[in-house]
């Protein structure tokens, strides 16, 4: 390979976990830049590649046409060359109820432009902790980039939970020649806030619990509740809350574990809930680390959020990395912050 015009990323950057590895390969898939990246994911318990980040390092070079090394189980180095962007018809299956939409956040910024419409298909998790949900993708985030020109749509097929997964989703990109700035300083007022909770194989008060928290709590009517039984592959839960206002629309997950009670579950998603409300600002801690790359991609744009993440900090250092582009993080007052590129 040719080693000597790769950018070299250390994985022990920020916050130091697989988002580093994702973004560095989505942006050398959008920039045609090649990297290594060594330390991948050092810190953490389980360190190197997992099946997850493996998917989406398989994902990004079938995208990308790219040579790869170090793409192996538990590996921490890797190189990455990628040579043209491939749009067409895709299926990855992550094999674990890996994030499918962790693996699509890597390779849906370089199909955004590229030349022809992609239509992928993937199999595994769709409600996992600490990623975005399906439901999250589809309606926050991919409203938002389609309001920057490109067209994407989500179906999902089958729920996944984890451990066994199983879930499927299909998204179909009609891509445009570059991507349009996206402004959002302001959310308006609240149009509509609704809740919806998921069983798969589980008895359904776990549902109902965690309805009657978000009813209790954040006084959503029962007509804005809605319980769902889900056909997925094995046992599952997970619990929504949309909150729809005049320029953008958040959302806000739980995920139903093993020995955490429903109520638990659910006033995590109500603390997540009252902070965005009581902040007043349109974009959320989640989407905030997932709009940076888009934004930078765009040359330009700016919101107004949370105090930012780990993870928002991270990305930041990451897209500087290739990008050269500094993004101004401006405190505005109390849990309000305006990101600028
Ligand atoms: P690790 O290396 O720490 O095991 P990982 O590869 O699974 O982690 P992270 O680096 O932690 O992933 O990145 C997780 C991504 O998922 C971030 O972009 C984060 O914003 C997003 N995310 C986490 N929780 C949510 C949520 N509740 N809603 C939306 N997005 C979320």
């Amino acid at each position: 390979m040719a080693t000597d015009t790769m950018l070299t990323i250390n994985g022990t950057l920020g916050e130091g976990g697989g988002q580093i590895l994702r973004s560095a390969l989505a942006l050398s898939l959008c920039l045609g830049r090649p990297f290594r990246i060594s330390n991948i994911r050092a810190t953490r318990s389980r360190p190197g590649l997992m099946p997850q980040h493996l998917v989406a390092v398989t994902a990004a070079a079938a995208v990308g046409d790219a040579e790869v090394r170090g793409a192996t189980p538990g590996s921490r180095e890797l190189e990455f060359v990628p040579r043209t962007i491939k749009p067409g018809e895709y299926r990855f299956d992550i094999g674990t109820a890996g994030s499918t939409t962790l693996v699509l956040q890597t390779i849906l910024p370089a199909l955004l432009t590229a030349a022809a419409p992609s239509h992928i298909r993937l199999q595994g998790g769709t409600h996992n902790p600490l990623a975005p949900s399906l439901d999250f993708f589809q309606h926050a985030f991919v409203p938002l980039i389609n309001r920057m020109g490109p067209r994407i749509q989500t179906r999902q097929e089958r729920p996944g939970f984890y451990p066994v997964g199983g879930g499927i989703v299909e998204v179909l990109i009609e891509p445009i020649s570059s991507l349009q700035p996206l402004s959002l300083l302001e959310r308006g007022e609240i149009v509509s806030r609704r809740a919806w909770a998921m069983v798969s194989r589980l008895p359904e008060h776990i549902a109902r619990r965690e309805l009657e928290v978000i009813e209790q709590q954040l006084g959503l009517p029962t007509s804005a509740l809605e319980l769902r039984q889900v056909e997925a592959k094995g046992p599952g839960n997970a619990l929504t809350v949309l909150i729809e206002s005049e320029h953008v629309t958040e959302v806000f997950a739980g995920i139903g574990e093993r020995g955490v009670p429903a109520e638990t579950v659910a006033q995590g998603v109500v603390a997540e809930v009252q902070r965005y409300l009581a902040a007043g600002v349109p974009v959320g801690e989640h989407l905030a680390d997932q709009l940076l790359l888009p934004l930078a991609l765009a040359g330009g744009g700016s919101f107004i959020t949370l105090r930012p993440s780990r993870h928002t900090n991270t990305n930041m250092e990451v897209i500087k990395h290739f990008t050269g582009l500094q993004f101004a993080c401006e405190e505005l007052g109390e849990d309000r912050w305006r990101i600028s590129c």
